[in-house]
């Protein structure tokens, strides 16, 4: 066996407590492309030009072109290996909890319980002008409006917004652990990329999982695990718990 596989196999054994942070290459195989992907989806709607708060205050129309599309996507999804790898983790009283940058809800489908979802989700909904929420289902249409007639907007985190402070309090509770798994992300989008650091200084293994290296790899990883999300933790999940 790879001595890094055993490394992470034994350190998850050991851990008191064990968290993952996860981004959106852990949703790749269940048919959501990441931003690296190339091609499709965020080839026509670049993040910087549709996904920031800037974008969505000065033509928030122009910005559900792009939202109606990933909502079609995130529809069609569902949970891959790698979710239900984490969740049964958890139900074996192995991982405290995940910090996830996805908001595609899919670790919660998959049956994970503590979840916290530090860029928010697609699954509601908020007027900026007057507060008021809304679930998906209360609203229809293409450009969502509130009764009081601005359009709503989902309640994920936009580059240029601010993390909601019980996001921010969740991941810091976790990022007090002794094993970290990093699943899926290229660590470039601050301040969930300063994650893993935060759980190194308090301890923490860093078990990285990817396709590739990241900025993390060399730095903050203590085992890079290469490969696909949905082959690689299911695997180690089974060694872990049997
Ligand atoms: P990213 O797109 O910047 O990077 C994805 C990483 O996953 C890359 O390092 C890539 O090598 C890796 N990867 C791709 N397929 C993989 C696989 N099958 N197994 C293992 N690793 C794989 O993603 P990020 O770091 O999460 O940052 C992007 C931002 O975009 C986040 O804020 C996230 O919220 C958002 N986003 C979310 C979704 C979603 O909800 N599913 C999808 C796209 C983007």
């Amino acid at each position: 066996m790879d001595a890094g596989f055993s490394r992470a196999v034994e350190a998850l054994k050991k851990a008191r407590k064990a968290t993952a942070l996860t981004g959106a290459g852990i949703s790749v195989e269940s048919g959501i492309p990441d931003f690296r992907s190339s091609g499709g989806l965020w080839t026509r709607f670049p993040p910087q030009e549709y996904a920031t708060i800037q974008a969505f205050s000065s033509n928030p129309v122009k910005v559900w072109r792009m939202l109606a599309e990933v909502e079609k996507v995130l529809a069609a999804a569902s949970p891959n290996p790698a979710h239900f790898a984490l969740a049964r983790l958890e139900e074996a009283g192995r991982l405290a909890g995940i910090i996830t940058q996805n908001i595609d809800g899919l670790h919660q489908i998959a049956g994970s319980r503590r979840v916290v979802e530090f860029h928010g989700s697609h699954a509601t909904l908020s007027c900026l002008y007057c507060g008021k929420g809304y679930g998906r289902g209360e609203v229809s249409g293409e450009a969502p409006r509130c009764g009081c007639g601005e359009v709503l907007k989902p309640d994920v985190i936009l580059f240029g917004e601010a993390i909601p402070p019980k996001a921010l309090a969740g991941s810091r509770e976790l990022s007090a652990c002794d094993a970290m798994l990093v699943v899926g992300t290229s660590a470039e989008v601050a301040p969930a990329s300063l994650v893993p650091s935060a759980a190194r200084r308090a301890g923490a293994l860093i078990i990285e999982i990817n396709l590739e290296p990241t900025a993390l790899t060399p730095t903050v990883t203590d085992v890079f695990l290469k490969g696909r999300a949905g082959e690689v933790l299911p695997k180690l999940v089974a060694a872990v718990v049997g």
